[in-house]
This record gives structure tokens, sequence and C-alpha cells, in this order.
């Protein structure tokens, strides 16, 4: 069981998280927490987060001409 200290927006302050227990399998890599005071769970990502990056330029597509029907 992991513990860690974390803040707890509920309790605003400093609280101490532990995982609970986890049904969907994750193990040692669960990255769910919870507050041992309130209960609150959060999401704990140990990963990287990837920023998105501001796109490039973009094609526009060529300038297609109305799909006009014509009157009979
Ligand atoms: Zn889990
Ligand atoms: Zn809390």
């Amino acid at each position: 069981m992991s513990e860690r200290e974390l803040y707890c927006d509920t309790c605003e302050g400093v609280e101490l998280f532990e995982s609970p227990p986890c049904a969907d399998g994750h193990g040692a890599d669960c990255p769910e927490l919870a507050c041992t005071s309130c209960g609150t769970a959060l999401l704990v990502t140990t990963f990287t987060v990837h920023r998105a990056r501001p796109a490039g330029p973009v094609r526009r597509p060529a300038a297609a001409p109305p799909d006009r029907r014509r009157a009979a």
C-alpha cells in the first residue's frame, strides 16, 4: 500500500492519501489515491503530461464552388 501526502481540496489542506482497494486491476500502478481524512479520490498521474502543441500551418482545402442546384 502506498501512501503519500497530497493537497486535498475538500479538506483544504495537506492530507495523507492512500491507495484504495483497486477494482480495476491496476495493482501497484493504480493511479487512484483516496484522502484518508474525507475519502475524496484523486487520480495521480506520474507520467509526463503531453502538452497540446500549437497546430502547424493548416492547409486550407481548395475553394470548392458551392453546390448549387440549377433551377429547372
Ligand atoms: Zn486502480
Ligand atoms: Zn480530504
